[in-house]
């Protein structure tokens, strides 16, 4: 069986006053609900403020990209194994915002896949259609396409750990949301792609839905087969909503 997972990705968002406030919510003993893995990814300053207050505590903290390369002259990068120093147990990698805004290619998200898995750091691959891509009918193309990426650079031995998220881009941010049929689709697909290179690594692997889930939608979205819980942005923002989000992946 697979454990529901749930992520907080905060953007670029919070102050260390915010940290503070947040954290005190959602790392108190009584507000986790059990049976769910929940993780944070604060921006990168953050993240030792965050591993602080979440020490001791079952939430998790993560990162919210890493650089492609190990190490040396590449100004204002953090790589993977700055990650581990600070106790990141996840990070997410190609997410729509960095392929789009700061040309993450499909290449580099798979150099960065295999920096963190060298750390032993889970990557939380994303992947997601445009708009525009899905009213040409070409989603299942354009997944399959960044997911090889990634598959024929990494050996399967790095993909022990990794978990994947399908972040349609017309619905991050937007209030509009995949309905679980579409999700389903998505899903079933990313996860019969993994089985063409290993069955029992595809019943394993998480694919966690992104894109507008509030605490309203998370549930039906979260019962569909093959969903195995969310990447959150805004929602992850405000303690209950996030809580609410967790509570209904745990049930
Ligand atoms: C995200 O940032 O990955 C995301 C899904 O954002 P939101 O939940 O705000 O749509």
């Amino acid at each position: 069986m697979r454990k529901p997972l749930v992520i907080g990705n905060w953007k670029m968002n919070g102050s260390a006053a915010r940290v503070d406030t947040l954290l005190a919510e959602l790392a108190a003993s009584d507000s986790q609900p059990a049976g769910v893995d929940i993780v944070v990814c604060p921006p990168f300053v953050y993240i030792q403020q965050v591993a602080g207050l979440a020490s001791g505590s079952s939430l998790a903290w993560g990162g919210q990209n890493c650089a492609a390369q190990s190490d040396g002259a590449y100004t204002g990068e953090v790589s993977a194994a700055m990650l581990h120093d600070m106790g990141c147990t996840y990070a997410i990698i190609g997410h729509s915002e960095r392929r789009a805004l700061f040309a993450d290619s499909d290449a580099a998200v798979a150099q960065k896949f295999a920096r963190l898995a060298e750390q032993g750091i889970k990557p939380v691959l994303c992947v997601g259609e445009s708009l525009e891509q899905r009213e040409a009918d070409q989603t299942l193309a354009v997944i399959g396409k960044q997911l090889d990426a990634v598959l024929t650079a990494n050996s399967l031995q790095k993909w022990r750990d990794a978990v994947l998220a399908y972040e349609p881009v017309w619905a991050i941010g937007t209030g509009k949301t995949a309905t679980p049929a579409q999700a389903q689709e998505v899903h079933a697909f990313i996860r019969q792609r993994l089985a063409q290179n290993d069955a029992e690594l595809a019943q394993q692997t998480r694919i966690l839905y992104g894109g507008s889930v509030k605490a309203g939608n998370a549930a039906e979205l979260f019962g569909q087969q093959d969903i195995d819980g969310g990447l959150i942005g805004g929602a992850s923002l405000v303690a209950d909503d996030f809580l609410a989000i967790c509570k209904a992946a745990s049930e």
